[in-house]
């Protein structure tokens, strides 16, 4: 999903939801459009390329990679259960965090519906535990 999308998503779900919560409703958009840095991360690490560009390229692409074609799905941080397990836990204590999972949550609706539509399968894991089961099969064959 490009993150122009998200980016505009997240604008108007920050505008409807503005005159209920106020000036929190912008974290949607952290929530929305920002969790793509871990995209940007895995590529930083994996790669030690800090070019902006090729990161975003290589995301673009990632279900053409040869790491892809061989594990069959990859795990991003920011896009998981665990995570968002975590962040719901932390907006019991910080009231503001429950519009960053407001973003989060619609940013993962968008990317599945992408990822069913356009690959025909989920390339990302949405669980580590379940990335980490996936790997150990794969790893079998
Ligand atoms: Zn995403």
């Amino acid at each position: 999903m490009f993150p122009s999308t998200h980016l505009i998503v997240s604008l108007i779900l920050a505008a409807i939801l503005f005159p209920f919560v106020g000036i929190n409703s912008l974290i949607i958009i952290v929530g929305g459009v920002l969790i793509d840095l871990d995209h940007v991360i895995y590529y930083w690490i994996r790669f030690k390329d800090i070019n902006l560009k090729n990161a975003y390229n290589y995301c673009k692409n990632i279900a053409q990679t040869e790491e892809f074609k061989k594990k069959k799905k990859v795990f991003m941080l920011f896009h998981s259960v665990e995570f968002i397990a975590i962040i719901i836990i932390l907006s019991f204590y910080y009231t503001f965090l429950w519009m960053l999972v407001v973003g989060i949550i619609v940013h993962l609706i968008m990317d599945i519906i992408y990822e069913l539509s356009t690959f025909k399968t989920m390339v990302k894991s949405l669980s580590l535990i379940a990335y980490l089961k996936h790997v150990k099969k794969q790893n079998k064959k």
